[in-house]
């Protein structure tokens, strides 16, 4: 199966009870730098879909990119900015949470985790969160372009320990190479189209 991701930008929200009710979607969280926006225009084959999302005033809001009228793909607000005020973060944290926890139309968060960083203790948070609480998610490293070709047999072992995930679970990308793309693509649409 193959296909297009054509999304467009909706809405950027503070409050996912804001966004339009919609019957599934997916959600894209990671840190700040993981390589989310590169990951977005890649899937959607759009260059600039998600520098909306980078504009100023929006990086700390919910995305929401439209792929029909009933289904999409939210992109969350990075985390661990690390010029952030500890009361800020603490607002975004619990955005992020109760949009996790209580939006109906979610039915998959794919948790980006730097391929070349492996994951940090905020992205074993994340998972940890999203395992306590029964949200289905899916585990997709970045960057893989940049681990060296020697070096990627370990680290898919040891990212996929690092996230307590085993390694058939962790989709590889690249942006750059476009390594993993249509698969995660598919994988997207699948999920949108069969739920
Ligand atoms: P975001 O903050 O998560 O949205 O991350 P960006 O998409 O802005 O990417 C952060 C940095 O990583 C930028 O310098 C990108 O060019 C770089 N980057 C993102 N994806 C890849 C990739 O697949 N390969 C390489 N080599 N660099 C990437």
């Amino acid at each position: 199966m193959s296909g297009l991701l054509r999304l467009s930008f909706v809405s950027s929200v503070s409050d996912h009870r804001d966004l339009p009710e919609l019957a599934v979607e997916v959600a894209v969280v990671g840190r700040s730098n993981v390589g989310k926006s590169s990951l977005v225009n890649a899937l959607a084959n759009h260059k600039n879909l998600a520098k909306v999302s980078k504009t100023p005033g929006r990086t700390q809001l919910i995305n929401l990119f439209l792929l029909s009228e009933s289904t999409g793909v939210v992109d969350l607000p990075g985390y661990g900015y690390a010029a952030v005020p500890s009361r800020v973060k603490a607002g975004w944290g619990r955005m992020i949470e109760s949009y996790l926890i209580e939006r109906e139309s979610l039915v998959e968060v794919l948790v980006l985790v730097d391929g070349e960083v492996g994951p940090t203790k905020l992205d074993v948070q994340m998972i940890e969160y999203l395992q306590a609480n029964g949200v289905p998610m899916r585990i997709v490293a970045t960057k893989h372009d940049k681990v060296k070709s020697s070096k990627r047999e370990t680290r898919k072992r040891d990212l996929a320990a690092g996230c307590g995930v085993a390694q058939k679970d962790v989709m590889w990308v690249s942006a750059d190479s476009g390594l993993g793309i249509e698969t995660l693509r598919n994988h997207i649409l699948g999920v949108l189209k069969n739920d």
